[in-house]
């Protein structure tokens, strides 16, 4: 029976290394989107950059316009005789001289937040540098724990078969059978109860699992059951 604990004790062990291994690949992608939250205030200052730069590439468009404009008023005015209509073109390029106005003031005020999101990007990128550097250390140091779980994991298997051969055959093949359903074969008999269901167990079954040269198991669970002397 002594021998049989320590195989379940091995088996487990197998088995938690295995899920270990298993949950590398969750655990580094976890630890890597630590990172996100700073790739999207990368993303937003380089959106503002690049709206504040195209705001200003539309103003010079539109004062390019109104200055094409202006010239053609000009040159009707040198055609036209009525001082109505001379004064009706003058008008309208003052109000053309208004709106350029505005655009140069919007231009102003865009080139400024040009500067303020630049240095914005370049901040929020270098503080993304330092944490992707710590999380990348961190990983690095993750991923070299866990190559230490792959040696511990070949090791333990390396050493399984030995310790199953030194249990009897019978013992062995019912062992493996209730073990293959997962989260172990024996169950540890705990106040009267099994210790894998919890199903209180009559005195006869405490009595027969103190038995060291016998296999009883729990009636409701069918785990092996082991009392400790
Ligand atoms: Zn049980």
């Amino acid at each position: 029976m002594e021998r049989l604990l320590e195989l379940q004790e091995c088996d487990l062990e197998i088995a938690r290394l295995r899920r270990e291994m298993a949950d590398i690949p969750k655990r580094k992608a976890q630890m890597e989107s630590a990172l996100d939250a700073q790739k999207e205030r990368v993303a937003q200052a380089e959106r503002g950059l690049r709206e504040a730069q195209e705001r200003i590439k539309r103003a010079e468009g539109e004062i390019e316009a109104a200055r094409q404009q202006e010239r053609k008023y000009r040159e009707r005015q040198l055609q036209i005789k009525s001082n109505e209509e001379y004064r009706a073109l003058e008008k309208q390029i003052a109000a053309l001289r208004e709106q350029v106005s505005g655009y140069e003031d919007a231009e102003l005020a865009d080139m400024e937040a040009v500067d303020r999101r630049k240095a914005e990007a370049a901040e929020q990128r270098a503080e993304l540098d330092r944490q992707s550097r710590r999380v990348e250390a961190e990983v690095a140091e993750f991923l070299k724990q866990a190559e230490g779980l792959g040696g511990q994991l070949a090791a333990l298997e390396a050493e399984r078969p030995a310790k199953a051969a030194e249990v009897d055959a019978e013992w062995l093949a019912r062992y493996e059978r209730i073990a293959a359903k997962g989260s172990g074969a024996i169950a540890v008999v705990e106040h009267g109860a099994c210790g894998h269901c919890h199903m209180k167990l009559s005195p006869a079954q405490v009595v027969e699992a103190r038995k060291r040269d016998r296999l009883s198991s729990c009636a409701f669970c069918g785990r092996i059951l082991y009392a400790p002397a």
